[in-house]
């Protein structure tokens, strides 16, 4: 059995920046990965947008990390090389009930430290995006692209640089304990692979299931899992946008928005499709939906450029109807069990939030 100081379960978004936090501090790390490659998670199937961090309420850990991630994110892409752009991002009210949804932002992103956000009145939004239709809009300059890919690709080499390893094709299926180490046990296996004094369960959507395996861990204190698929739509032919363009949010979602890729391809989504499990099925069903979504603030919609993209799944702690849940990162202090940490609800804007959330978790088990 290999023996290492951490174990993070998980090479997604979070997982990467987790390990490569405690490597850098000198811990022995172990990713182990279920999947054949790195990332094939919600980390790539997202609107890969960094956040600004106006839509959370100003003490969440969400608005928190996202704030801090996003500039320690700008900061290392620069320093990598990685593909990125400050597109900035509208946010547009189609009709007079959104404005004080707008507000609202204006309000708790000033209380999070978002910088810069400003109102457009109709005029200048028709010199500067003339395919856009709105009575207002707030307009967030910290809002941009990146290559996301790139950036989990260069976590994983920051990690190996400073010894640590990704373990590719190893599902987590339990966790057992010997004294004050873990013992981590993967498909297949009829012994443990590795022990650790630390494990940090960041299986995105396999999360609740594995706190669910580990020995000893309250299953009253493990939330119930749920899955809202949202679908992407691209758009053919050239952008009508140089910005992001979002509606108001809706519940469970930001809305049905605009998002740029670095190639300047637009793709409209993510809907909101609540399922059973991890399930990527695309169906073509929503497409009305969309168009009638997507024409409130875009009306020269022509529908025949619609293809379908493809659709991510968010991993949840509140079901429909609920309060959306903050990011919950549980460690010894909530469950009593040393050197765990699990990492549930990690959904929007993980991916922006994700250099922070790993420093946050190293300073947690170290
Ligand atoms: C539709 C959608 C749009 C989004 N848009 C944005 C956005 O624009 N900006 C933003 O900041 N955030 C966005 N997010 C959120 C962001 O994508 C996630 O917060 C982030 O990718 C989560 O990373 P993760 O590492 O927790 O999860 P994942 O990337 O899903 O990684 C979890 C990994 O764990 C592995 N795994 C699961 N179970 C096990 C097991 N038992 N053993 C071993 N491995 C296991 C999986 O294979 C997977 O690779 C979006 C999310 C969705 C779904």
């Amino acid at each position: 059995m290999a023996v290492v100081d951490c174990v993070v379960v998980g090479a997604g978004a979070a997982g990467l920046a987790c390990a490569r936090a405690l490597a850098l501090r000198g811990q022995h790390v172990l990713v182990a990965e279920a999947a054949g490659a790195v990332g094939t998670g919600a980390s790539s199937r997202n609107s890969g947008v960094i956040h600004a961090g106006l839509y959370y309420p100003a003490a969440s850990l969400k608005a928190r990390l996202c704030v801090e991630g996003r500039r320690l994110l700008y900061e290392y892409l620069a320093a990598r090389g990685i593909a990125h752009r400050r597109t900035g991002k509208f946010i547009v009210a189609a009709s007079p009930d959104e404005i004080p949804v707008l507000e609202q932002y204006l309000a708790t992103g000033q209380a999070s430290g978002v910088e810069g956000l400003q109102w457009f009145m109709p005029p200048a939004m028709a010199r500067l995006e003339p395919a856009v239709h709105c009575i207002l809009a707030l307009y967030s300059p910290e809002t941009g692209i990146f290559d996301t890919h790139g950036y989990l690709l260069a976590l994983q080499a920051d990690l190996e640089a400073a010894g640590g390893s990704v373990a590719l094709h190893s599902a987590v299926v339990r966790v057992t304990r010997a004294g004050n180490e873990m013992e981590v046990w993967l498909a297949g296996a009829d012994a443990p692979a590795v022990r650790a004094r630390r494990v940090v369960n960041a299986a995105g959507l396999g999360a609740v299931a594995l706190a669910r395996s580990v020995e000893g861990l309250d299953p009253a204190l493990v939330p119930t899992a749920y899955f809202a698929r949202g679908r992407y739509y691209a758009l053919g032919g050239p952008a009508p946008f140089t910005r992001l363009i979002y509606p108001v949010a809706g519940p469970a979602g930001l809305g049905i928005h605009v998002t740029l890729d670095l190639a300047g391809q637009v793709r409209f989504g993510p809907d909101v499709e609540w399922i059973d499990g991890v399930d990527y099925a695309f169906d073509d069903g929503a497409r009305d939906a969309f168009v009638a979504a997507i024409r409130r603030y875009y009306p020269g919609l022509d529908p025949a450029r619609l293809r379908p993209a493809h659709a991510g799944i968010r991993a949840k702690i509140a079901g429909p109807g609920e309060p959306a849940a903050d990011f919950r990162i549980d460690g010894p202090g909530h469950h009593g069990i040393p050197g765990l940490v699990n990492l549930f609800a990690i959904e929007s804007p993980g991916l922006t939030a994700s250099l922070a959330l790993g420093h946050l978790v190293a300073d947690l088990v170290t």
